[in-house]
């Protein structure tokens, strides 16, 4: 079997996710045999260091032998058994632990199989919490502009990316929108706290103005990252978990993406001090091996749905592989992993390293920022470093920088124009060094284009 095989067969019978299939008449597909820590290996022998941690779900690298030898043993005792009037050890035992390492008050554990169905299961548990308190018009969620919480009809409702969005406008419940504190636009000379602290203000009237009839405000705590990896200060966090107990609005963190060490923290609302009401967590879950996502709650929520089966007040939502055994397994080595090694501390020293190295990129003309909270640095490719003028999106500058990470053994995958590495926590120095290299000399060939 070569690359040219295996493509072959899969364009005939696959339609690949987030992808214009036609782009593969030029574009080549890469078929991946193995992996191996930072490196995906295809079938002609060619390696690739992925730098984007394979969609952001890859923690400790690919083939990880701890959390490999801990499946070995799940799938000899148990691989799935039903959730709802059954249980098994490593569901109880991962809900013990995440009750434990996530913000105070979080005590009580929903699962399902993908970050989409858990912000699915956030947004209807906190409009049934309301109903069966009897506020039934509570209808209605606060999102933020730039925001990305899944592709699921609800979930996309509350986003608004508008290329994932608008084409199935038409289908979805209506939100409300208020401007992201996302610091790229904040006046020069302006701090990125005094920007979102300041951006605050229209969340804080949206609040103001339609709390009666608003279930949760949902965001995704410091980094939008979909949102072509945006990112704003945690100030913002701290007024919103304010406001939204002064106003008897729900809380939703969506840390699916940010959450396990990506900002520097084990979960990115610790750098704001606050605790949400629902935490939707999913992708680096499971270390990136398998699908399985989490809600995690208050007790005083759980207790609303807490009552004789007659008055109907349950939460009767389901997915048939809710609480996977190996997904929990899974999960529970990568928790091992940071309960055992100093994994935060190293990663500070991964993103001193990164920052340092992208430092004299800052110079370019065609650079208009370089913005980074722990292990996700982000370079944002401008027609105009002045104006900060983005190039019109038909010329696909990043497509360049990707094709030339693949060329030369990167993995890149470019959101626009906004170049990004959010590597695995087992890239070492060389590594990392390679990574910025080449995607550097992509960058200048994109922009030269
Ligand atoms: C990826 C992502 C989701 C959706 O998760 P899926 O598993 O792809 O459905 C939701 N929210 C955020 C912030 C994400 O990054």
């Amino acid at each position: 079997m070569n690359n040219a095989e295996l493509v072959a067969r899969d364009l005939a019978v696959l339609w690949h996710p987030c992808t214009q299939m036609k782009d593969h008449e030029w574009l080549p597909m890469v078929p991946i045999r193995r992996g191996e820590g930072v490196w995906l290996e295809d079938f002609d022998g060619n390696r690739y260091l992925d730098a984007i941690s394979s969609w952001w779900v890859n923690l400790f690298g690919h083939c990880n032998p701890r959390i490999n030898a801990a499946l070995r043993g799940q799938l000899d005792t148990l691989e799935h058994a039903i959730l709802a009037g059954f249980t098994h050890e490593a569901v109880v035992e991962l809900s013990e632990r995440l009750v434990q390492i996530t913000p105070a008050g979080l005590d009580k554990c929903f699962y399902a199989d993908n970050g989409s169905s858990a912000v699915e299961v956030a947004l209807k548990m906190s409009f049934h919490y309301w109903r069966n308190r009897g506020r039934s018009g509570k209808t209605r969620f606060i999102t933020l502009e730039n925001s990305y919480h899944g592709e699921t009809l609800g979930a996309l409702a509350v986003g608004s990316v508008e290329l994932y969005r608008d084409t199935y406008g038409p289908l979805l419940m209506d939100t409300l929108r208020v401007p992201s504190p996302d610091c790229f636009h904040r006046e020069p000379g302006e701090s990125c706290a005094d920007y979102s602290e300041r951006l605050f203000e229209p969340m804080r009237r949206a609040l103001e103005r339609h709390a009666g009839e608003t279930c949760a405000v949902i965001v995704e705590p410091l980094v939008q990252c979909a949102g072509y990896m945006r990112m704003y200060d945690p100030i913002y966090l701290r007024l919103l978990r304010e406001a939204c107990d002064h106003y008897q609005v729900h809380l939703i963190a969506d840390e699916i993406a940010v959450g396990f060490g990506r900002t520097g923290t084990l979960f990115a609302c610790e750098q704001a001090g606050i605790s949400p009401d629902f935490l939707c967590l999913s992708k680096g879950l499971t270390g990136g091996y398998l699908p399985l996502s989490v809600v995690l709650t208050r007790g005083g929520v759980y207790d609303a749905f807490y009552d004789d089966y007659e008055k109907l007040t349950a939460f009767l939502h389901s997915h048939s592989y809710t609480g996977n055994a190996l997904g929990c397994r899974a999960a529970l080595a990568t928790l091992d992993i940071f309960r055992d090694d100093d994994v935060l501390a190293a990663n500070r020293k991964r993103a001193a390293l990164m920052a340092e190295l992208t430092e004299p990129f800052r110079d370019h003309p065609n650079v208009g920022e370089v913005r980074q909270r722990g292990m996700i640095l982000a370079i944002e490719l401008v027609r105009d470093k002045a104006s900060r003028s983005p190039y019109p999106w038909q010329e696909r500058r990043g497509l360049h920088v990707y094709r030339h990470g693949l060329a030369n053994g990167v993995l890149l995958r470019p959101l626009g124009n906004v170049v990004y590495f959010m590597p695995p926590y087992v890239i070492d120095d060389e590594q990392i060094r390679r990574m910025v290299e080449v995607a550097w000399q992509g960058i200048l060939r994109a922009v030269e284009a």
